[in-house]
């Protein structure tokens, strides 16, 4: 029954593309945004409406501020059950208005709670889902979303489609789109009061909100790997010379030596900076498809056939246990 409305719909063309608005301690996400952005462009190919879809409680500023992003409507799905952070809840809050709207397509962000909440929705709507897309494009033969989706550290890419007849989701990394610009205009919001018991089978006993950083929009990174031997107090100083983000390899995540925020990487982040400077990084497929958009890359390693000189613009073969205190030297002579 479910299929074959969405079937009718892409006939008539009614569909709505909706990305899904997750707010941190700072307002709202930039992943948030870049989806927006990518969501308008497709309606404008597809001729598909698009709205912004928000879940929460006492977020009226919040909403106001989205609809001035290039969307058509904004949808407040609105709850005091939904205050804090229950991804059962919003998943189910979500799933009611999708059953009332019957939108074609919803994009995430591929963050924790994205991920999270587009799994429940797809199981609860018998929907397709696209994890982890790095590019989004309508299939003009039959007007179905097609997302890239990267392996083996982007040596391959995947060309997914969900199947036919069926709601299309999609999870996008974070710094893959641009980000739109406010339009001048509001779009229309529309509130809705999903129906949600207080019963979860357990209770927030304490709330702590950890800090997030994005480096996914810095202008210039430090990135440390192992060659660094897990020491990151040079990397820090030299980042803290440049005005730069300090960012990692993977391993060093997983060392839990730097938060898996400044992880570079297919299962990390993907840097979109100006200047990257790469202290001691061997160049996995893994690492450089995180390093893909980076205007300069300069690299410092001790292997002159290190794997990473292949992506570098600058190669610099050296300990970089010599070359970056002299480096830092420098910039302490000229005052930095
Ligand atoms: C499913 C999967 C997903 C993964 N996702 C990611 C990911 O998102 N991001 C990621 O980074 N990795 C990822 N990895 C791991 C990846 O394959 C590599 O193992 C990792 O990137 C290697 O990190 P590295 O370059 O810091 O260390 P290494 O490979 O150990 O390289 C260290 C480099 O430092 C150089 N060096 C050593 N000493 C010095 C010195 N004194 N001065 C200068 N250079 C020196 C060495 O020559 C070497 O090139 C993933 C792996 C898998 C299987």
């Amino acid at each position: 029954m479910l299929q074959s409305f969405y079937k009718l719909q892409q006939v008539v063309k009614m569909g709505e593309i909706w990305s899904f608005v997750e707010v941190g301690p700072e307002g709202i996400e930039a992943v948030s945004l870049e989806i927006i952005g990518k969501a308008a462009e497709l309606g404008d190919q597809s001729n598909m409406r698009t709205a912004a879809v928000l879940t929460g409680w006492g977020m009226e500023k919040i909403v106001k501020e989205v609809s001035r992003y290039p969307v058509d409507r904004v949808y407040y799905v609105e709850h005091g059950e939904l205050a804090f952070y229950d991804p059962a809840k919003h998943a189910n809050a979500l799933h009611q208005l999708v059953e009332k709207e019957k939108p074609e397509i919803v994009l995430f962000g591929a963050t924790y709670n994205g991920v999270d909440i587009a799994a429940r929705l797809a199981i609860r709507a018998e929907a397709g889902l696209i994890a982890h897309v790095t590019y989004l494009g309508i299939d003009p033969s039959d007007g179905r979303l097609v997302g890239h989706v990267p392996g083996f550290g982007g040596g391959i890419v995947a060309v997914c489609k969900c199947r036919p007849g069926v709601l299309q989701i999609a999870t996008v990394r974070p710094g893959v789109f641009e980000r739109p610009i406010p339009t001048g205009h509001e779009a229309e919001i529309h509130r809705f009061s999903p129906k949600l018991h207080p019963t979860n089978g357990w209770r927030i006993v304490e709330r702590r909100v950890a800090k997030v950083v994005d480096i996914t929009r810095a202008e210039k990174v430090v990135v440390a790997g192992m060659g660094t031997g897990g020491e990151l107090s040079l990397a820090k100083t030299l980042a803290q010379k440049l005005g730069a983000q300090l960012a990692v390899t993977r391993p060093l995540a997983d060392l839990g030596l730097a938060p898996r925020d400044v992880q570079v990487g297919s299962t990390g982040v993907s840097l979109r900076s100006n200047i990257a400077l790469i202290l001691g990084v061997s160049g996995a497929s893994h690492f450089v498809s995180g390093i893909r958009d980076v205007k300069t890359v300069i690299s410092i390693n001790i292997d002159r056939n290190a794997p990473i000189f292949q992506f570098s613009d600058y190669c610099v073969e050296a300990d970089l246990f010599k070359l970056v205190p002299k480096i830092i030297e420098e910039f302490e002579k000229e005052g930095a």
